[in-house]
């Protein structure tokens, strides 16, 4: 099995880095007026999110000599990293681990050239082109076109109890978590993919596993189902519902569930060390809200089979965009085509001169 482990170093990014970036500043750009104290980096490309589809655009990018500068967020890797076994990435005969797949798609990224920078983007400007990037550690970027790849984040039930005990014996992550819980008794809350992967890890710690669902039958895959209900150590409580948390404040630590039959009605309170919330995703769509068209499920719309969205040469892929296959493996095509997507924006718009080889090495 590939080992799992430390992450690839990323990329340092300096203004000098390549020939294509630039220090700018509102007098020499004459758009998008930049603080004086900061410097801006231009740049053809910019990708936002370090999950499969912003690696993958990166790849494509780079190799296309768009000098693409991925911003990686505050955990980069995305939802792999944060998952075990895959066994469903093509062009691997054995099960290989989430994280690392995604420091292999890092590597690769970088291995081609593309600039990764460690740092969280706080601020977009969509308004006008160069778009405005603005990053947590002051630095700017100046992007001519803009990939947006920043996924999906665990959704919560949004209980006031939930909410108090998260991190004291709630928590959205098994893999994360899961350790803290050998020989004890937890809840799964979910009946997806994620819900059951989640169960099945914490079984390597918990000894017991409730997975409670709302409805009567499942909606992760069947090989998922097969294992799961295989499981000794797992339970499965149907057409349930999780109303409340129960703990104690001092310390601060779970030790209850109160828990609804919505078929009976029937209240019943568990005693649980802990509970995982698994009921799905929600895209990270804070940074263009407002600025560019939603569908109405809140994913970032873009044309049909395209990643091109309402606003010319922003360009989505991924878990952020789309609200019907989320797979890893659909987000790395969604990225491809973002890339393409891209330097075909850039052809047209005269922004984009594929350097020739000899071009790059005389810089
Ligand atoms: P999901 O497929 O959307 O499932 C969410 C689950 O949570 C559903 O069972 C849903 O119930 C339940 N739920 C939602 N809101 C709830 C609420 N307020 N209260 C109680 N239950 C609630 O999300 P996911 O499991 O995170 O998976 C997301 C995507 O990633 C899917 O496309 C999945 O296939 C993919 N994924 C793939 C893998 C893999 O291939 N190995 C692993 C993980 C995830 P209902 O069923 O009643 O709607």
């Amino acid at each position: 099995m590939p080992p799992v482990g430390s992450r690839a170093s990323t990329t340092p990014i300096s203004p000098r880095a390549s020939g294509r970036l630039s220090f700018s500043s509102a007098a020499t750009r004459g758009v998008n007026p930049v603080p004086s104290s900061k410097h801006a980096v231009d740049a053809k490309l910019v990708i936002i999110g370090s999950g499969p589809a912003g690696y993958t655009a990166a790849i494509y990018a780079a190799r296309a000599m768009l000098d693409p500068i991925l911003i990686q967020g505050i955990a980069p890797g995305g939802q792999l990293t944060i998952t075990t076994d895959v066994e469903n990435y093509p062009g691997y005969a054995d099960v290989i681990q989430g994280p690392w797949l995604m420091e292999q798609m890092q590597k690769q990224a970088a291995h081609v050239g593309t600039k990764l920078v460690a740092d969280h983007v706080n601020k977009v400007d969509l308004s006008k082109r160069p778009f405005r990037v603005e990053c947590e550690s002051g630095d700017i970027y100046l992007a001519d076109t803009l990939i947006l790849a920043t996924g999906a984040q665990a959704r919560w039930l949004d209980l006031p109890s939930e909410q108090k005990f998260r991190g004291y014996g709630v928590s959205a992550c098994a893999t994360c978590d899961g350790f803290f819980y050998r020989g004890k008794n937890v809840l799964v809350i979910g009946g997806g993919n994620t819900a059951v992967e989640e169960a099945l890890f914490l079984t390597n710690f918990a000894s017991k596993v409730t997975l409670v669902h709302r409805r009567d039958s499942l909606r992760a895959e069947r090989i998922l189902q097969e294992r799961l209900y295989q499981n000794p150590k797992i339970s499965v409580l149907w057409n349930t519902v999780l109303d409340d948390v129960r703990g104690s404040d001092n310390p601060l630590k779970v030790n209850g569930a109160v828990l609804r039959n919505v078929k009976t009605g029937e209240v019943v309170e568990r005693p649980v060390d802990g509970i995982f919330i698994a009921i799905g995703h929600s895209p990270a769509t804070e940074l263009v809200a407002g600025q560019v068209e939603m569908k109405l499920s809140g994913y970032v719309k873009t044309a049909p089979h395209s990643t091109a969205t309402s606003v010319p040469g922003l360009f989505a892929a991924g878990d952020v965009t789309d609200d019907v296959y989320r797979q890893a493996v659909t987000a790395a095509g969604l990225g491809c085509m973002a890339a393409l997507e891209a330097e075909r924006f850039l052809a047209a718009h005269g922004e984009a001169e594929p350097r020739m080889p000899a071009e790059l090495a005389a810089e």
